[in-house]
This record gives C-alpha cells, structure tokens and sequence, in this order.
C-alpha cells in the first residue's frame, strides 16, 4: 500500500515536471523558413515564399456564386479570411540559375516581398540569377525584379506588348491602372540595361526549358515545362488562384482576368493535360511550397502535395 502510494505521488512529480517544462518554453516568433527544395532529374528545384496574404475570395471571384466558393472552402476546411501563398521558383540547371517570377517587392508592404530573404537563406544569392522568366507582368510576379543586378529578363511578346503600350490602359479597367505602371516600372531598369529579351514565340528557351503560352488572365501569360532526366515540371503560373474553388470548378475566374473565357480554357486544357501527364506542378497561388501533382475523380479535380523528400 505504502509502496503504491509512493509511486503515485512519484507519478504525479513527473506529470508536473513534464507540464512545466514545456508551458516555460517561450514562442519562436520567428520567420517560417520560406524555402523548399527538391530536384527534378538533374536539376534542382528551390520553391521560394514571397509571403502570404488575405486572399478576398468573396469579392474577387467571378462566374461562381459568392455561396458556391464559400461552400468549397467549407469542404476543404477553409474559411475567410483566407491567406493566399505568393510562391516563386529557382531552378538550377547546373550550368545557370533562372528564377520563375519574382514575387511583389514592396508592392504588397510587410506581408510579402520576402522572397530574397528566403532565397538567401536557401544558400543563393541574387547576383547569382542569371534569367528570370516572368509568368506575366501583374505586381505580385513582377513587383520584385529589381533585386536581381545581373539577370537577363524574359517574358513573353505579348506580355510585354500589353503592359507596355500606353493605349491599353485606357482601354483597361480602373483599378488595373496601377498594374500597368508597376509592369513599366519593373521592367525599365532591364530595358535600360540591355537586359530585356522578351521571347517572340513560345516554345524551347533553353535546353529542356519551353515557354508554354497560357493566355487568359493575362494576354501574354507564360508556364514553363521544365524538363530533366524524365521529369517534367510546370511552372504555370497563375492558371489556379484559389485551389478549393478553381480545381471543383474550373470555370470560376477572378476579376483580375484579362480575358474570362481564355483563362478558362486555359485553365480546363492545362489541369487535364496535369492529370494525364502526371506533371509537377509549380503554382504561384497554392499553399507554399506549391508543388504537387493533378488527380482527376469523379469530375474533379484535385491537388495532391509532392511528398517530401530530404535526400540531397
Ligand atoms: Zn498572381
């Protein structure tokens, strides 16, 4: 009895002691690290957080019902105010270091913009990128470009077309006014420098690199396939804003789009040729890192997160 007893309270001694241990470790506070890596046959693939940001899914979505998208929130454990993850991703060919958008620089303030910090942290630096390719010249693809003194820029023609030519933006809606001076802005330091090579067709950039024309939310907007050792990769940009809403149903667009039915069809061409091509996908708009592969069921679509993997 009196050995039970002691046992008891011995039992109790601990339990207090494990509470209290970890109740006294304090919060980190700290910056999540911002960076994921994979490889990609020979190459390697450095998923870089510019940040994330209260994504207005009730008022930016269009051709669903404000209900309807809630409602898909809802199914996949989500609800307002959503953070919207801005991903970029470096891609090292062993021979050259391209870098696949840029994030929004100070465009966005303090919730983003951090893209260089994680890419510093990753082990680069930003003198070392030697192209950017940008999916399309909206701020948060393009708002960070100034970071990077040696790159040579590249998006397509018509992007740079678009965004570049005064009488668009009359012709534009009010609120895209000051996209169309922050796409002049980002790119006038590469115009000035000689450093502007926008692409005229798409297709092969660079051995196993092609430019896939994705037209829809914007005139000009880019994906890359990235090919390696029997690996393809789809950097595609901004063909999917918000996941839940857009893989259930793929005719809902946001009122950013340039064009509703070509990013709709776009977006339905591209998610079916994920699916049959067992692609990676690397999105700018889904939860960081972005990378994951398409499943088609029961006429849907759905997202499945690449499995994590450490080995160097
Ligand atoms: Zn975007």
């Amino acid at each position: 009895m009196k050995t039970a007893l002691i046992r008891t309270a011995a039992a109790i001694a601990i339990c207090a002691l494990v509470g209290a241990s970890h109740a006294a470790a304090p919060m980190s506070h700290t910056p999540a690290a911002g960076f994921y890596r994979t490889t990609l046959g020979q190459y390697e693939i450095t998923a870089l957080s510019d940040g994330t940001h209260p994504f207005p899914v009730d008022t930016v979505m269009t051709n669903i019902s404000q209900q309807q998208a809630l409602q898909d929130l809802a199914e996949a454990d989500l609800a307002l105010p959503l953070q919207g993850s801005i991903n970029a991703f470096l891609i090292n060919t062993g021979s050259k270091l391209i870098l696949i958008d840029t994030g929004a620089g100070a465009l966005y303030g303090d919730c983003c913009g951090k893209l260089v910090a994680h890419m510093r942290a990753a082990g680069y630096q930003p003198e070392q990128v030697d192209e950017i390719y940008i999916t399309h010249l909206h701020k948060d693809h393009a708002g960070g470009v100034a970071a990077f003194p040696n790159a040579v820029l590249r998006l397509s023609q018509a992007e740079a077309d678009y965004w570049l030519t005064p009488a668009n933006r009359a012709k534009a809606p009010a609120f895209l006014s000051t996209f169309f001076d922050a796409a002049q802005a980002a790119v006038a330091p590469y115009q000035a420098a000689g450093r502007f090579r926008p692409f005229k067709d798409f297709g092969p950039l660079e051995a196993g690199i092609e430019a896939v024309p994705a037209p829809g939310h914007t005139p000009g907007h880019a994906s890359y396939l990235i090919q390696s050792a029997g690996q393809q990769l789809l950097v595609w940009g901004d063909i999917v804003h918000v996941a839940p809403v857009q893989l259930a149903h793929p005719v809902a667009t946001v009122k950013y789009d340039s064009s509703e039915a070509n990013a709709q069809t776009t977006r339905v061409q591209l998610l079916r040729q994920a699916a049959e091509q067992h692609w990676i996908i690397g999105a700018a708009h889904i939860a960081f890192p972005g990378l994951g592969h398409i499943r088609r069921r029961q006429g849907e679509y759905q997202w499945l997160p690449l499995n994590y993997d450490e080995t160097p």
